[in-house]
């Protein structure tokens, strides 16, 4: 890591400016259901806190519209109340009247958490007067928000170069995100095996062109594949395919050669759902009527020997319908041998991280990230402006 981080300045008597990724799932009574990027931004918080520096904190929820209410931020700052046993105040606005008065009485070990970034147009625009108006609370400024790291939204990249001279840093989480996929990626042992699943191959060509040319082997599962079927004249019935990326997928195919794996069978059903009638077929041969939901066990298998013999494993996207049983047979069957691999492994955010939370082989696992999209891009290559507008060490 060639950035400062926070541990790196001197943050007593001063005002932090911090972006973190609160934007944590809710249901519908506002109940916090998966609080981890709260406690994933702890660190670098408590680091702030015990040496003297005031916190002015500030994330994003969902997407608003209209300012609704149910995307305020107040449960995510009652929740870091009751996490770091002290009051945490809100500020009833991001850049109005109340978030810079309190900004401005903030003393230092106090938290303020400002009201969600996306109440403002100018957080999607990357709006430079809005990230004056940001910038202007603090002294210092910190991004631990990996999972919006690959965006150029006005906190990620508008605030930073606001501060001018002030100092500018990485947070911890952003910090170790960044030290274990560069890692992966530029020190993999092998054989380095990427896996990679999810609903649209549309989102992951880049990456999956790029991973062909540094990784041993990239398996496709998920409803990814079904657009490679297609592209090699398979039946795919009703499963949910790109049929423009046909061409794009017989690219790759031609590209990766014997890298690229695809799936030998598939779980089907007649609808999409658990209680549908299944049927297990060749890959490619999907009746009318039928969708594919999952790897078939004969791909679950070969996947996981290839798995299991990896030293290096990267995984992206979930091999099937997992939310439905049993299509999360595949899904279970590759998490359990990365668990099983003893190869450094590191689990790209959203679903995967999902996935593996619920099988519970968390702790099994080298790292789980907290960024699906944001890991996605660093897999790709991709630079983020987020973290190069920060401070060289
Ligand atoms: P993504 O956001 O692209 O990683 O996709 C994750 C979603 O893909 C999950 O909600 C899965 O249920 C879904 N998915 C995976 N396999 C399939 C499939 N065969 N058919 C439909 N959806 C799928």
């Amino acid at each position: 890591m060639t950035k400062k981080t926070i541990q790196d300045v001197d943050v007593r008597d001063k005002k932090v400016l911090m972006r973190v990724d609160f934007n944590v799932p809710l249901d519908k009574q506002q109940r916090i259901t998966d609080d981890s990027r709260i406690q994933m931004a702890l660190p670098s918080i408590q680091s702030v806190l015990q040496r003297g520096g005031a916190l002015i904190l500030m994330s994003h929820l969902g997407r608003p519209k209209n300012k609704e209410p149910e995307f305020s931020l107040r449960p995510a700052a009652v929740r870091l109340a009751e996490l770091l046993g002290q009051d945490v105040l809100l500020a009833a606005d991001t850049v109005g009247e109340d978030a810079r008065k309190k900004a401005t009485e903030l003393l230092s070990g106090q938290v303020l958490v400002l009201e969600n970034l996306r109440y403002n147009e100018g957080e999607k625009q990357g709006d430079p007067e809005f990230a004056e108006q940001l910038a202007g609370m603090a002294d210092i400024y910190c991004n631990d928000a990996f999972g919006t790291c690959h965006r150029t939204d006005a906190s990620m990249v508008g605030v930073p170069q606001a501060m001018g001279t002030k100092p500018k840093v990485v947070g911890l989480l952003v910090a170790k995100e960044i030290k274990y996929l560069s890692d992966a990626i530029d020190n993999a042992e092998r054989p380095f095996v990427a896996i990679l699943g999810g609903a649209k191959v549309s989102d992951k060509i880049n990456v999956i062109k790029k991973l062909l040319t540094t990784c041993d082997q990239v398996l496709i599962g998920g409803a990814m594949a079904y657009t490679f079927s297609l592209a090699r004249g398979g039946r795919v019935g009703n499963s949910l395919v790109e049929p423009d990326k046909s061409q794009l997928a017989k690219q790759l195919m031609e590209m990766g050669g014997d890298k690229l794996v695809l799936p030998v069978d598939t779980h089907c059903g007649d609808a999409f759902s658990s209680d549908c009638n299944k049927v297990i077929v060749p890959s490619g041969e999907i009746p009318d009527g039928y969708e594919g939901l999952d790897i078939g066990p004969k791909t679950a298998e070969l996947f996981a020997d290839i798995v299991l013999q990896a030293k290096t494993v990267v995984w992206n996207g979930p091999m099937g319908v997992f939310e439905k049983p049993p299509f999360d047979a595949g899904t279970r069957a590759v998490a359990e041998a990365i668990a099983k691999s003893g190869a450094v492994s590191i689990i790209g955010g959203g679903d995967s991280a999902a996935a593996i939370k619920v099988f519970g082989l968390s702790d099994k696992v080298t790292h789980v990230s907290t960024g699906g999209g944001a890991s996605l891009a660093m897999l790709e290559g991709k630079i983020f402006e987020s973290v190069e507008a920060l401070d060289d060490v």
